[in-house]
């Protein structure tokens, strides 16, 4: 029996893509990568934008016939999307052939559902309203090494006003500390080298314990000096959280990457209050000013939103000069879209397509522009990178701040290894290199 995952979205579905792996794999499921092997076809949903709930559809859509044909074949829906119960009403009405749905709150008894399914053949639709508790940890099959994402909690309580991500994860609940290190442990243990630690907003973890000392920066300290050679990453951080503890811890251990994304996703206060972000443009500026004292060699990145409701040009180009004035080694530039029950989705003036296509044109045209040029920078200099995959005559993996880097070789066995590699060439997301040695 084989199972076929797509996934849609941010790091947390990938990860959780996992965990419904790892429910499949128990149940005796192996996976393909070939939809039309496949007994059971899952879609592990997105609604941060318009367009991942129109590509889900789209993709489910296409297995109409698939499904009329094959009676035996499962077509499986869940995620956020689905955790919003409108949609999946929606969808139950538009696309009838699907067997499950389930959403995020319920996604580890997903297992329990294909198993009623296999028994009853009937649908099986359950979403649960809220989180009956911490989800517990499932086993998780990983697709990913070297690198392995690590949830330390789930939910969100900020309440973005563009935002629909508190409504269908819940509020924020963290992870036993004692937990985090168990499992960070046995990865490193199997011969894992990067760990990303997952959560809405990371530097909110622990603030729901009672009585309790562990916060995500004893937390990063613990995990830091664990003997072995690896990276410890994290994402993503709430700038309004972001403290200069961190910076010195993230500062102090070669094993935590110069990294650090801080969304600020405009440039303008006016628009950052009508986003309920809680921090003022200078207060960014001055947490940047922190990290750079901190942590030399830093590169930041960002998430950057045009379009947001009432946006002039001159928030616009508020915008447009924070992006200039920061300098973001990357970033992710997008386009405001609806949220149905977002407090955004009912603002007054909404800003038209031609207005919102070319703002975000301009936007992209200067961060490309920027992080080509920060990519030059790395030219003829010698870097270690983690090997992360391999491609055609090629390996992959990213430098401690995040740069891609591609180097030609036949030599597999690199895959998990700290390498040096001397770059040669760069384009604006990534670099190419030569080997030089595998790092002592
Ligand atoms: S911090 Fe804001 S943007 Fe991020 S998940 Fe929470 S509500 Fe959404």
């Amino acid at each position: 029996m084989y199972y076929h995952i797509k996934t849609y979205g941010c790091a947390m579905n990938v990860h959780e893509s996992e965990k419904i792996a790892g429910q499949l794999e128990k149940l005796g499921y192996s996976e393909t990568a070939e939809v039309e092997k496949a007994d059971i076809v899952v879609f592990n949903t997105c609604t941060i934008r318009e367009n991942a709930v129109h590509k889900a559809y789209g993709n489910i859509g296409k297995l109409k016939t698939y499904r009329q044909e094959n009676k035996k074949v499962i077509i499986a829906v869940g995620g956020c999307m689905t955790q919003d119960k409108e949609q999946a009403e929606d969808l139950k009405k538009k696309l009838p052939f699907i067997d499950i749905i389930f959403g995020t709150h319920n996604l580890t008894e997903f297992g329990e559902m294909v198993k009623e399914y296999n028994n009853s053949h009937k649908k099986v639709f359950e979403v649960w309203d809220s989180e009956k508790d911490m989800p517990k940890e499932n086993e998780v099959t990983r697709n990913s090494f070297p690198n392995a994402l690590v949830n330390i909690m789930y939910g969100c309580n900020n309440y973005c006003t563009y935002c629909i991500v508190p409504y269908v994860r819940g509020r924020e609940r963290s992870r036993p500390q004692a937990e985090i290190v168990e499992e960070v442990k046995n990865l490193l243990a199997e011969g894992y080298r990067e760990i990303t630690l997952l959560g809405q907003n990371v530097n909110s973890y622990g603030n729901d314990f009672e009585n309790s000392e562990s916060n995500f920066v004893n937390l990063m300290e613990t995990l830091a000096v664990l003997p072995y050679k690896y990276r410890l990453r994290f994402m993503t951080s709430h700038p309004k959280d972001f403290k200069e503890e961190l910076a010195i811890v993230v500062g102090k251990y070669d094993n935590i990457p110069k990294y650090i994304h801080l969304p600020i996703q405009s440039g303008s206060n006016n628009i950052l209050e009508k986003m309920n972000r809680k921090y003022t443009r200078e207060d960014y500026l001055k947490t940047v000013e922190i990290i750079k004292k901190h942590i030399p060699n830093y590169a930041l990145s960002s998430d950057l939103m045009v379009g947001f409701p009432q946006e002039t040009e001159e928030d616009f180009n508020e915008t447009m000069s924070l992006a200039e004035e920061i300098r973001y080694s990357s970033a992710f530039t997008f386009i405001y879209s609806v949220r149905h029950g977002t407090v955004a989705a009912d603002m007054e003036g909404h800003i038209d397509e031609e207005t919102k296509s070319k703002r975000i044109q301009k936007l992209v045209a200067l961060q490309n522009k920027i992080s080509k040029e920060i990519s030059d920078e790395y030219i003829g200099g010698i870097y270690e990178i983690l090997v992360e995959e391999k491609k055609e005559g090629a390996m992959c993996g990213k430098t401690d701040n995040g740069r891609l880097v591609k180097f030609p070789t036949e030599n597999y066995d690199l895959l998990g290894k700290f390498v040096k590699v001397k770059i040669i060439s760069s384009t604006i997301s990534g670099l190419k290199g030569e080997f030089v040695e595998i790092s002592k």
